[in-house]
């Protein structure tokens, strides 16, 4: 589909689902090398989102539909994720202006937006065992896809492949930011929670893209 605000609300829509259905399997790898909270924080941010969508209707621009996500994260996520998908939603939503529909090019804009607004708020690099190595590997792909010419829909799914590769990498990593960084070396072994929920969320993009 086209990639406006109502293949946005249905982006958002996807990933409130795939938190619920995830949201045990987040909370096991959060219990692993954190809190095990992830999944519990995720579901009732993207729940709320959903609820929010549901009282206000779709939003015009997939901008405003970003930045009520970012908004409604924000308040209802807490811990470190919160915050941190609040900022990638906020820049996403400035980085979409006021478009009614996303190009190739402007997809990669909204991506990389997003991973630096994660990058800015919690200075993690790549190779610090977070949700930036789901993150950045997928901004390179949507990159490369968008200058091969691929459709906004291939671009995204360019991304949401490279975010399941980053994540799978996380797993040998030694976490140097958050909660996990704590464990120190014992954190290898382990994927990252927050890589495995910007998977989900990049993978709900690209099927939503699709249809
Ligand atoms: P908390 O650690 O406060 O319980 P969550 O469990 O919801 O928060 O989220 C943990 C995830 O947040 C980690 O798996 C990691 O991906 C991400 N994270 C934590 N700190 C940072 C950071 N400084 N930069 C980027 N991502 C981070
Ligand atoms: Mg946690
Ligand atoms: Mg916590």
């Amino acid at each position: 589909m086209a990639l406006n605000a109502a293949w946005a609300e249905s982006w958002m829509r996807a990933s409130a689902a795939d938190m619920a259905e995830n949201r045990q399997r987040l909370i096991d790898l959060d219990r692993d090398i954190g809190d095990a909270d992830h999944g519990e924080n995720m579901d009732r941010g993207f729940s709320a989102v959903v609820q929010k969508l549901d009282a206000d209707g779709t939003p015009a621009t997939p901008g405003d539909v970003f930045k009520l996500a970012a908004m409604t994260l924000m308040s209802k996520v807490g811990g470190a994720a919160g915050p941190l998908y609040g900022t990638a939603f906020l820049r996403a939503s400035t980085a979409a202006g006021g478009s009614a529909e996303l190009d190739a090019g402007a997809v990669v804009a909204v991506l990389a937006a997003a991973r630096d607004g994660i990058v800015a708020r919690g200075k993690a690099e790549p190779g610090d065992k977070t949700m930036v190595d789901a993150w950045t590997p997928a901004v390179e792909a949507a990159q490369t896809a968008s200058d091969a010419h691929a459709a906004p829909a291939e671009v995204l799914a360019a991304a949401a492949n490279a975010a399941a590769a980053g994540l799978a990498g996380t797993e040998p990593l030694i976490a140097r930011k958050g909660r996990a960084s704590y464990l120190g070396e014992r954190s290898a072994g382990h994927l990252d929670p927050g890589a495995a929920s910007t998977a989900l969320i990049l993978q709900a993009a690209a099927r939503t893209a699709e249809e």
